[in-house]
């Protein structure tokens, strides 16, 4: 498996807004926000992408979740609400391989996306 950007995220060798981490994962500010509230919250092990996840990794995905709804509440973004979204390979529109759930927030977000 190839390294990502999000690796050197990770191991701080690149710096980052980091809004939360534990030993499992991390979240941090996009750094080309798409909303007032573009958070980024990726576990620290490597999955390319969604096609890639099985059951081992329920637990995974839906800590993920529970993370970006209590940076949501920090954020009080919650009760106006917001979009979680996974982009995967290249219809989805994903330029990093290592799984990421996008937290946007702050405005009114337009559906269907383009
Ligand atoms: P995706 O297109 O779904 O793969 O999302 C990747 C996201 O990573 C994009 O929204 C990028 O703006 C974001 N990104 C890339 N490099 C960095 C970085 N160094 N720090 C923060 N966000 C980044």
């Amino acid at each position: 498996m190839t390294e990502t950007i999000f690796d050197k995220i990770i191991s701080k060798e690149i710096s980052s807004d980091i809004i939360y981490e534990d030993d499992q994962y991390l979240a941090f500010s996009d750094i080309n926000p798409q909303a007032p509230v573009h958070i980024l919250i990726i576990p620290k092990k490597r999955i390319p992408t969604i096609n890639d996840v099985d059951k081992s990794d329920a637990k995974t995905i839906g800590e993920m979740v529970l993370i970006a709804k209590k940076i949501a509440k920090n954020k009080q973004i919650d009760k106006d609400g917001y979009r979680l979204v996974f982009n995967c390979n290249d219809h989805g529109g994903q330029s990093v391989f290592h799984i990421h759930l996008h937290l946007l927030g702050g405005r009114q977000l337009n559906w269907p996306p383009g």
